[in-house]
């Protein structure tokens, strides 16, 4: 099984030129390639990576006479592997052409050269051309490290390994556990059916008003100036900051749900739909309610925990989690679910959650003879656009309270 472990690095003054140095040769190199496969392109002759490799390979002395001192595996790297996959992503349809990358945002490389070519010992990690770099913890997983990318979040390295373990984790037990419905939002950043709330950080909330200062004290400065790069750094600092805070809750989270689960009910949020909406749009993007899912997905997948995604138009908050009758009146001011036909009264976000679990809990009454998923049949459908804006109203309701 393939595991990433990010490792703060805490490399001396000449290992940190060393590794920025690595990040602009990556950078020259990616560039390059991409000009001469836009030059082939437009003389009709497709320039594999091979090519692109070799043909970089061949004028680098020559043109970069400074690339000797470098690793020479973030250049292969830039071309054979990150290049050729922003190719092929944009063959695919998948993405738009590659774009020349810029100074400000080129802050990694790869620096390995194959499976089984960079060793850890303890805290230490030895890279090429550069050595033994310090680590601030223990690689976590046992296994051949596969590949290894450096680089720069805020003020700090970073080295991200992937690592082929051959000892498996012990998968969790699920007997016992319940079937849990995760409702998530922003008022809370997720609800679940065992009524566990845990709330949202609002990292980026928390941090704004210094931030707004900072970015005010940076654009006076003049572009290039001593001053000017202390605030850049210090704002850099800020945002790393505000997306530790995040990621910290987020992980807390899931994986608080994943341990206490055998099989998980999740909604499909329409996020990108949602983020339209400018008054939402702050509010939704500081909880990172896609990555949170996303992340409870990959960890339920490590534990393996089934996870079951409503459907898209599943109105998980306008169902009675008592009489499953849809009430598509009900009143956004109110944070209490209040169910007209029977009477059933509970939290907006628990009773959402807890349709969530039904979902789930249908789900294995719904596979066919082969195997394959069939749509729960209580899954009420409503039309597209009604089922959006009524998203929208809620989260707006959600954010206005919150
Ligand atoms: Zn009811």
């Amino acid at each position: 099984m393939l595991k990433t472990h990010t490792i703060a690095l805490a490399p001396n003054n000449v290992q940190a030129t060393q590794f920025a140095q690595h990040c602009g040769y990556a950078r020259v190199a990616y560039n390059h390639g991409l000009a001469d496969f836009k030059t082939g392109l437009d003389e009709g002759v497709w320039h594999s990576h091979i090519d692109l490799c070799r043909r970089f390979n061949a004028i680098k002395h020559d043109t970069y006479d400074w690339c000797g001192d470098m690793s020479q595996n973030a250049s292969k790297n830039a071309i054979y592997t990150n290049l050729n996959d922003a190719v092929k992503r944009w063959r695919s349809g998948q993405n738009r052409f590659p774009k020349f990358k810029k100074r400000a945002h080129s802050k990694s490389y790869q620096a390995d050269s194959g499976r089984g070519t960079i060793s850890v010992v303890g805290k230490r990690i030895k890279l090429p051309k550069i050595g033994w770099v310090r680590m601030f913890e223990n690689l976590r997983y046992l296994g051949t490290i596969c590949k290894v990318v450096i680089s720069k979040h805020g003020h700090r390295w970073f080295a991200s390994i992937l690592v082929d373990t051959f000892v498996d984790d012990p998968i969790s037990d699920p007997r016992g556990k319940p079937i849990v419905g995760v409702d998530v939002g922003i008022k809370h950043l997720a609800v679940t059916s065992e009524r566990q709330y845990f709330e949202n950080p609002k990292a980026l909330r928390r941090h704004e008003r210094k931030l707004k200062r900072l970015q005010r004290q940076f654009s006076r400065k003049v572009k290039g100036s001593r001053n000017w790069y202390k605030l850049k750094d210090k704002i850099a600092k800020l945002h790393y900051r505000i997306t530790c805070i995040r990621k910290d809750a987020h992980h807390k989270a899931t994986t608080a749900i994943v341990k206490g689960a055998s099989r998980i009910g999740i909604e499909s949020l329409n996020v990108a739909g949602m983020i339209k909406n400018h008054r939402l749009a702050k509010a939704l993007a500081d909880a990172s309610l896609s990555t949170f899912l996303e992340m409870l997905k990959y960890k339920a997948e490590q534990m393996d925990v089934k996870i079951i995604e409503a459907d898209r138009f599943y109105p998980s908050s306008k169902t009675c989690s008592a009489c499953s009758v849809v009430d598509s009146d009900l009143s956004l001011s109110d944070r209490t679910y209040h169910c007209r036909a029977c009477g059933h009264t509970q939290d907006r976000d628990l009773n959402a959650a807890i349709n969530l679990r039904t979902v789930a809990e249908g789900h294995s009454e719904t596979e066919n003879a082969c195997g394959d998923s069939v749509r729960p049949q209580q899954l009420g459908r409503e039309s597209s656009n009604q089922a959006d804006s009524t998203v929208i109203d809620e989260q707006l309701l959600l954010f206005s309270l919150s």
